[in-house]
């Protein structure tokens, strides 16, 4: 059997099971709440979309794009002194190899490929590390479209070194000052923007949310990264699957990406890794599965922090690109299946992951993946039996983080 390396060109299948039912609805979650003026973009970009995916010639575009633009396919690779060290056969799926460093160039490849198809010239994007904003002012720029990224005022903070990559790439960022600041707040400010503009604008939303056809179709732009592994595992694992496949959970996305290429091996065990923050006790966490209670924010029902009276409740985490306080509404059904089961590392616990993984393998991870070593440092041995074969999704890579994990390891600020 051969698996996908670097060389061989990407190929992506027309799969598309499974498909949400209705107006997009994963059991009793997703769904299309908007405003009127929105339905007729939506229904252009899902109607787009169904017809590009099923298209030879589309999915070929794409497939050279991810080829020979964004990199694909990343390696899987095989952790042996993290392996020894925790007792189990750790593998990586090496999405911080990408163009651009995260899995996010997956998805903005494809949206831009239908915003030029829908002769549409401008793309808007919401952003929490920077690392959609990033990805989406890469693509407006290789496809000469006009960006603009929202991005909260705290984010824009502590993710500098992200703005000024966006502002190289030719992109207008917007600090969003309302609210808590975050990613929630930049939602809301880039909807706003498109319910003004959507003639010729296309919203690029960076992750499985939003209303439909959001979190199928970016579901469908990610899942390259679980079919590339499924197909890389057997290669390594001569034949067998992994015993537990594992992700971080902000949105949502890597991890549903990761997981549509395992969910039909129902001995395959899928885990989302939540934001943990200070300790779900404190209330100040990202854990919406977890923790979260359904309602509709930002065009879909799905699970969110909320209070009692239904308010949205503030996120928390010192990674940026988990701290939403909700996340895609497939991930609400598989929980609610009990298909997939989620789980959360706390700011310290990411932290050690990262400095883990770092002095094990030579490899920085993002803080993100870093909350999914973290827990799986924590539990190995204890709820993951030793000898267990997991797989772990590195969704990007910790350069962005350097600087904020420095002040907090060193309490001194990096020049
Ligand atoms: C954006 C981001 C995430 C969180 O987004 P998902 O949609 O949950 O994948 C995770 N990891 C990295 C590196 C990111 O940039």
């Amino acid at each position: 059997m051969t698996a996908p390396s670097r060389g061989t060109p990407v190929r992506l299948d027309p799969v598309d099971a499974p498909e949400p039912t209705g107006l997009g609805r994963f059991g009793e979650f997703g769904g299309r709440f908007v405003p009127e003026t929105l339905v007729p973009a939506l229904e252009e970009l899902e109607a787009e979309f169904r017809t590009a995916w099923s298209s030879d010639e589309f999915r070929a575009e794409l497939a050279d794009l991810l080829t020979n633009y964004a990199g694909r396919p990343t390696p899987v690779t095989e952790c042996h002194r993290l392996s020894e060290r925790l007792g189990l056969r750790v593998l990586l799926k090496r999405e911080d190899l990408t163009h651009t460093g995260s899995h996010k160039i997956n998805n903005v490849l494809g949206q831009a490929l239908l915003t030029r198809r829908m002769g549409k010239q401008r793309v808007i994007a919401e952003t929490g590390a920077g690392m959609h904003g990033v990805a989406t002012a890469t693509a407006a720029a290789l496809f000469g479209l006009d960006c603009l990224v929202f991005m909260g005022a705290v984010d824009v903070e502590r993710q500098a070194q992200n703005v000024f990559r966006m502002r190289l790439l030719g992109a207008e960022v917007v600090p969003v000052e309302s609210g808590s600041a975050t990613l929630k707040d930049a939602i809301n400010e880039a909807l706003r923007d498109w319910v003004a503009t959507v003639e010729t604008t296309h919203y690029c939303i960076g992750s499985v949310v939003g209303p439909h056809p959001y979190p199928w179709m970016v579901r469908q732009f990610q899942r390259i990264v679980g079919d590339e592994a499924r197909e890389q595992c057997r290669v390594r694992l001569d034949g067998a699957d992994p015993d537990y496949v594992l992700a971080c959970v902000g949105g949502g996305s890597n991890a549903i990406g990761t997981f549509a290429g395992f969910i039909d091996l129902p001995n395959v065990r899928l885990i989302g890794v939540e934001a943990g923050g200070l300790g779900l006790a404190t209330g100040k966490h990202g854990a919406s599965v977890s923790r979260g209670v359904p309602g509709v924010l930002h065009g879909a029902r799905s699970l969110f922090l909320q209070d009692e009276d239904g308010q949205i409740l503030e996120a928390h985490s010192m990674s940026a690109g988990l701290d939403y306080p909700g996340v895609g509404p497939e991930h609400a059904e598989l929980a609610a299946q009990g298909r997939a089961d989620y789980v959360y590392a706390t700011d310290d616990e990411a932290v050690a992951g990262l400095e883990l993984l770092s002095v094990t393998e030579g490899i920085v991870p993002a803080l993100e993946p870093a909350h999914a070593i973290g827990w799986l440092a924590r539990e190995a041995g204890r709820s993951v039996p030793a000898g267990t074969t997991v797989l772990v999704t590195l969704s990007g890579r910790g350069d962005k983080d350097a600087a904020q994990v420095a002040e907090r390891l060193t309490g001194e600020q990096l020049e």
